[in-house]
């Protein structure tokens, strides 16, 4: 992500919070106050993060309400498929806007494909695809109980839509997170240390 910098910006009294953007934990003293025609108070603050450059308004008048929200989630890296990445992406901002829902369907989509691109057939129910990356051991054995988890709460939810809540997005973008440094970023990192430099000296 490429730093922002920005014209006129003013000084404000220190404020600390998770940039939703880059997900940075800073404390901000840059930005702009915001008045309403009128009145001398603060209604509302702009905040610009430091490390992204990018801005965050804290609204009084929601009491104090963060926009955007910080993303649950942490980043997973050499990810080879665009698509999944950007998923997974998708997942995460969902929840910094408040969008469980979306971000549980987003996390669905996600491990259905994920299961079919290690081979397991097209057009099966979601649960079965959770079932299938276990039994291939994509799913390390103590973490199995998240199975049995993601098996009863999908039951749940399964011929009827049901709004879904913060816990159960970020249970299930925890449990993806784990899934793709599984699948991707752990075996990448290893290659990359035993590959011998290829122009040795
Ligand atoms: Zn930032």
């Amino acid at each position: 992500m490429q730093k922002l910098v920005w014209d006129s910006v003013g000084n404000l009294n220190s404020q600390e919070y998770t940039c939703g953007y880059c997900g940075s934990s800073i404390a901000s003293e840059k930005g702009w106050y915001g008045h309403r025609q009128g009145y001398n108070n603060i209604f509302a603050t702009i905040y610009i993060c430091h490390k992204c450059g990018r801005p965050t308004l804290i609204d009084e008048t929601e009491n104090g309400k963060q926009t955007p929200g910080v993303v649950f989630g942490n980043t997973v890296s050499d990810i080879p498929e665009k698509t999944v990445g950007d998923l997974y992406s998708e997942a995460r901002k969902c929840t910094g806007a408040g969008s469980y829902t979306a971000s549980v369907l987003c996390c669905r989509k996600l491990l259905m494909h994920v299961a079919v691109s290690k081979g397991a057939k097209v057009g099966e129910s979601f649960v079965s695809y959770v079932e299938y990356l276990a039994n291939k051991n994509y799913i390390p054995p103590d973490a199995k109980d998240w199975v049995d988890h993601i098996r009863k709460k999908s039951n749940e939810a399964n011929h009827e839509i049901s709004i879904m809540g913060k816990d159960d997005a970020e249970e299930l973008i925890s449990f993806i997170e784990m899934l793709l440094k599984v699948i991707y970023e752990f075996p990448a990192a290893i290659k990359k240390k035993l590959t011998p430099p290829s122009n040795p000296t």
